[in-house]
């Protein structure tokens, strides 16, 4: 979707939670939304291409991705551990184990090979970096660029990303594609376009 148009539906508790959402994750709506998410980013993409061809664009795409629930699938660490908590959370992240949501990384592999940036702009504190980029290496996924929450920052997911978005912005890239399981990846603009995957096992405001 446009940017303009990321507007987040008035968000019923009672519909979140651990068990709900691993329930919804293997369900064909969850297909139906990621693929529909998915495809319109490659759409998007090939929009930009099909621009920069024409000359009517100039400098370089990139597209940013959020991590937890877009491309790394902690669904395992969920199945096994039904109360969130962050120290079973931050354990889980130090295995650096988790396997990834095979249709954003497609897409990310597509991406860059057809000369997109890729920045992952991620909610995880920088004292995770080392197991973040070792998970990262591990499932052989390639990016350029990997963008964290500072340590000790307490403040909301948009608060965090969209300076971090600026920062890619300020690299020379256009964001063409912006990609979230949550509204707060994409909202306060800072992209061509949105993109936002289906997560029901928890909410980040
Ligand atoms: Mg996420």
């Amino acid at each position: 979707m446009p940017a303009n148009d990321v507007k987040p539906p008035p968000l019923v508790e009672k519909d979140f939670g651990n068990r709900i959402g691993l329930d919804f994750s293997k369900t064909s709506e969850y297909k139906k939304e990621t693929k529909k998410a998915i495809d319109d980013a490659y759409a998007a993409c090939k929009q930009f291409l099909k621009n920069k061809q024409a000359g009517n664009v100039k400098g370089f795409g990139a597209v940013v991705s959020d991590l937890d629930e877009t491309l790394i699938d902690n669904r395992p660490h969920f199945e096994a551990t039904p109360k969130f908590n962050w120290p079973a959370f931050e354990a889980w992240i130090k295995k650096a184990d988790a396997p990834l949501l095979p249709k954003t990384a497609e897409f990310l592999t597509w991406a860059r090979k057809n000369g997109f940036a890729i920045f992952f702009i991620t909610g995880r504190r920088e004292g995770l970096r080392a197991d973040t980029i070792a998970n990262l290496v591990k499932r052989q996924v390639a990016y350029d660029g990997l963008l964290m929450r500072k340590e000790g920052d307490r403040g909301g997911a948009e608060s965090v990303k969209v300076p971090l978005r600026q920062e890619v912005e300020k690299m020379g890239f256009t964001i063409v594609v912006n990609i979230g399981d949550q509204w707060s990846d994409l909202s306060g603009g800072h992209a061509i376009d949105c993109e936002k995957l289906p997560n029901k096992i928890y909410l980040v405001e």
